[in-house]
């Protein structure tokens, strides 16, 4: 059942704990960064639920990250977010910002493959702020060659960003506020427009 709307995003009213997954997700990469490589199902099933449904399901109900984000209701503020968050050009420089980070990561990971530099083995806030913590790594985990090392805590480093950026959001305004810029909803609304034209034009 649709309840609201915030932002781009349709919310269904639902009752599953998701927001576990999101907790784990990070607890599990204190024990083996390896589990990092999970993020790739959060950049992917969203697509493809579009893609067979024509519409954003994931966003509107599955999303584990939206669902820890509505924990941040207790201290939701009655705070409007600022107007222009909610633009076109806010979610297009987020969205720029983020595949510039991918491409600074495979192009990292394809030198580390390549002996050209060492792999960077701890999380970075914004690509470029150092977090000056060591995951533990409580599993030794499987032996995997430097650049899969690597590539895991970038994977690692985008999920805490875009976590840490929607908890600050959430914090001061409501809860999804995150969701009107997030790289996946501005992708995923493009392709549900772009279905929806094929679909009328044939
Ligand atoms: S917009 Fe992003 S954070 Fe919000 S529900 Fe969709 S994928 Fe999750």
């Amino acid at each position: 059942m649709l309840i609201y709307s915030q932002g781009m995003v349709r919310i269904n009213k639902k009752s599953y704990p998701f927001f576990i997954i999101t907790a784990l997700y990070f607890v599990l990469g204190l024990v083996n960064i390896v589990f990092a490589y999970l993020a790739l199902a959060c950049m992917l099933v969203p697509f493809v639920m579009v893609a067979r449904t024509g519409k954003k399901p994931w966003c509107s109900t599955y999303c584990p990250r939206a669902d820890f984000l509505s924990l941040f209701r207790v201290f939701e503020s009655s705070r409007k977010a600022p107007a222009w968050l909610n633009t076109d050009n806010t979610r297009k420089m987020v969205f720029q910002f983020f595949c510039i980070n991918l491409f600074f990561i495979v192009m990292s990971t394809f030198m580390v493959s390549r002996g050209q530099m060492a792999s960077i083995e701890y999380v970075r806030f914004l690509i470029a702020f150092t977090i000056p913590l060591e995951l533990p790594q409580f599993w030794a985990g499987p032996a995997l060659p430097d650049w899969a090392i690597h590539l895991a805590y970038r994977f690692y480093s985008i999920m805490f960003t875009s976590t840490i950026l929607g908890v600050i959001l959430a914090s001061l305004y409501k809860p999804r506020t995150w969701c009107s810029v997030c790289p996946v909803n501005t992708l995923s609304s493009a392709m549900v427009r772009r279905i929806r034209q094929s679909a009328e034009e044939s």
